[in-house]
């Protein structure tokens, strides 16, 4: 997987809706336009998404690690944790398929969900977990027949093999000294500071259209590099 080119330097990506609630087709839609592999990249493991979304925002901001503040659950303080993006590529899934053994059973191999799968499930009545639980556990199982009792056993070993998909850091509070694990949404910090990006993005081509009076076209058309010459020229003789 290779990010072919950083978020904001085409004009196309001011269109993207961060704030439409479909995000698993919002993640489909960045990583095609930025970092596109063949058949696309809703048939990838959900792991494998979010490594390239994260891969996407450490060209986009380049930067080596992911900055992220959060609050202690017991004092309340707010910390800062570093994740270097090395260590977080590094958790990319490394097969598409899992196998869970169980006692006095055939084991069970499972397909790791992908991007399709998200897309399936998003359809499925939210009204009867058991059910839905049940239903997504069939529909990834490639050989053995999964039961109820096999759901636990299975989500933690999908943890396991995939652990970008629910993401937990380990940290020490600095003012009071606890321990926690916080889940860490990696999916929903990517999308919040590309859309961050994209803000950028408008407010450069609002600052040389109301100077310059050109279009949206014409100064997208303008690399990303040269344009970012004419607005320090603005802020210079502001
Ligand atoms: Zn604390």
């Amino acid at each position: 997987m290779t990010v072919t080119r950083a978020f904001g330097d085409a004009g196309a990506d001011l269109a993207f809706d961060f704030a439409h609630a479909d995000r698993p087709a919002l993640v489909t839609a960045l990583l095609d336009a930025c970092a596109a592999v063949p058949g696309g990249w809703w048939p990838r493991p959900v792991g494998a998404r979010t490594a390239a979304l994260l891969a996407l925002l450490r060209a986009t901001e380049g930067r080596e690690a992911l900055a992220l503040t959060l609050r202690c659950p017991a004092c309340g303080a707010p910390f800062e944790i570093e994740l270097a993006h090395d260590a977080l590529a590094a958790l990319a899934p490394a097969a598409a398929q899992m196998q869970l053994a169980r006692e006095g059973a055939e084991a069970l191999t499972l397909r790791l969900p992908t991007g399709d799968d998200l897309r399936a499930w998003r359809s499925l009545a939210p009204a009867w977990p058991g059910e839905v639980q049940r239903a997504m556990l069939a529909h990834l199982a490639v050989a053995g027949t999964p039961t109820a009792e096999d759901a636990a056993a299975a989500a933690d070993a999908l943890a396991q093999v995939d652990p970008l998909v629910s993401f937990g850091v380990a940290c020490t509070c600095p003012a009071c000294g606890a321990a926690a694990e916080p889940e860490i949404d990696l999916e929903a910090v990517a999308l919040q500071r590309l859309a961050v990006r994209q803000r950028n993005l408008l407010h450069e081509v609002h600052a040389l259209a109301s100077r310059y009076g050109w279009t949206e076209g014409e100064i997208l058309a303008v690399p990303p590099a040269r344009r970012a010459r004419y607005l320090e020229l603005i802020e210079g003789y502001a």
